[in-house]
């Protein structure tokens, strides 16, 4: 059943880069140039949510040395939660924990499946916008240049383009349906933590990993099972 749940989840992946693409064609001359390109990782130690689903069909992918880190990183990011205000979580998540476990050399190792959320992060700004502390090391008026640069329909004050984060919250939706279809329950949030939850419950039953969560009782902005 597994195998066919990932088929599905790779084509609901497949198609949200493909009108991804097709709506790059349309803004093309409305906005500026796209900066994301291979080797430009300054995004990839953003606390990255998925779903439980995608994180099974990456999970094969993680390199063995990091698998016995799972479980340190995932009680860091408990600690940096249950230590810090709510608001500065993911301002320090990206701070203290660092690149992606896949970012190999800037580039990422598992680009074919990348989860719906990576997919969605596409700049129009200097890559150095997308560092963490670029917002506190730039000028005023260098930040003014920078906010008047950005177009609010399309930018929405951050470097990024918005409506390929919204699209994204339709596909990730999609693929929600897809586990509680088979399933009945369905459960998104920080990577790494469900990379940890698999790990510990030997990666193959998704039941195990639901109980496993619920049991955890995981605060919502790092899991959210429903
Ligand atoms: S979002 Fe920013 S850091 Fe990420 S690839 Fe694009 S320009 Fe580079
Ligand atoms: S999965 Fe790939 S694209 Fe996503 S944060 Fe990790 S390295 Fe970056």
């Amino acid at each position: 059943m597994l195998d066919k749940i990932f088929k599905d989840i790779k084509q609901i992946q497949g198609n949200f880069s493909e009108i991804q693409e097709n709506k790059l064609k349309e803004y093309k001359g409305k906005i500026s140039k796209i900066t994301c390109q291979k080797g430009c990782g300054f995004c990839c130690n953003m606390s990255v949510k998925i779903n439980l689903l995608e994180a099974l069909l990456i999970y094969p992918m993680i390199n063995k040395k990091y698998l016995d880190k799972l479980e340190e990183i995932s009680n860091r990011i408990i600690e940096i939660y249950n230590k810090n205000e709510e608001e500065d979580f993911f301002y320090i998540y990206r701070k203290e924990i660092g690149d992606c476990l896949f970012l190999n050399q800037a580039i990422c190792s598992i680009h074919q499946y990348r989860p719906v959320t990576c997919r969605s992060v596409l700049s129009n700004h200097p890559k150095q916008c997308c560092q963490v502390d670029f917002m506190d090391n730039i000028s005023k008026n260098e930040m003014n240049r920078l906010l008047k640069s950005m177009d609010n329909e399309i930018n929405s004050e951050t470097p990024y383009i918005m409506p390929f984060i919204y699209l994204a919250e339709i596909y990730e939706e999609r693929i929600k349906e897809i586990s509680i279809k088979y399933f009945q329950c369905n459960i998104s949030g920080n990577m790494i933590l469900l990379l940890n939850l698999i790990r510990k419950n030997t990666g193959d039953n998704p039941q195990k990993i639901f109980l496993d969560a619920k049991q955890n009782n995981f605060p919502e902005l790092l899991l959210e099972i429903s």
